[in-house]
């Protein structure tokens, strides 16, 4: 079955410009007038004292690139991982009961923790991450919505070998200002 497709919506947009993301991070290569199919994954922080919301990081990375940083993550690591996800998650389930309305609405997949069910509103962090190919977005068991306490324990679950090389990922790429590189590890959900 070939998987619902939507255009891509505005919140995953490129911060800087506005525009739809158009190159992979890592590799450059552009995204939105071929088949390559691609990863977008923004960060978001709410400064409740302030009533403000900002959008932490934004960027899109191709599945190629994707998988080498896939490959950086110990054995171990990927394990523990896909236990806590598998442990706390249905995924599939998630998808047919999303799917199954008569008419869906996209924005379903991404108003709360996938693990612990927080709506977006209560969550002080959270990312979302999405799966698109050119400039359409597909709607699988991405996108989904990870809160902060969720990201947490995953990372938590990572050894420190690993947690390195996302460092070095994130420093390279992501650009990220001291303060909140000690929160974010980079990208550990897809
Ligand atoms: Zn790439």
């Amino acid at each position: 079955m070939l998987p619902e497709r939507i255009p891509i919506p505005e919140s995953l947009y490129s911060i800087e410009t506005g525009d739809p993301i158009a190159t992979c991070l890592a590799c450059d290569r552009s995204l939105l007038d071929g088949p390559t199919e691609y990863l977008i994954e923004k960060g978001h922080r709410r400064y409740a004292d302030y009533d403000v919301q900002e959008t932490i990081f934004g960027y899109a990375l191709c599945m190629e690139c994707h998988a080498t940083m896939q490959q950086s993550f110990s054995a171990p690591s990927k394990h523990r991982c896909q236990a806590y996800l598998s442990e706390h998650v249905d995924l599939a389930g998630r998808t047919g009961r999303l799917l199954d309305a008569d008419s869906y609405d996209p924005a379903d997949w991404t108003r709360q923790c996938v693990v612990h069910g927080t709506p977006r509103e209560e969550l002080e962090e959270y990312q979302v991450i999405a799966h698109c190919q050119g400039d359409t977005l597909l709607l699988t068991h991405l996108p989904l919505l990870m809160g902060g306490p969720a990201i947490d324990a995953l990372v938590q679950r990572l050894s420190s070998e690993t947690l390195d090389d996302l460092g070095g990922f994130r420093d390279d790429h992501l650009g990220l200002p001291p303060d909140l590189k000690r929160d974010l590890q980079g990208p550990i959900m897809a």
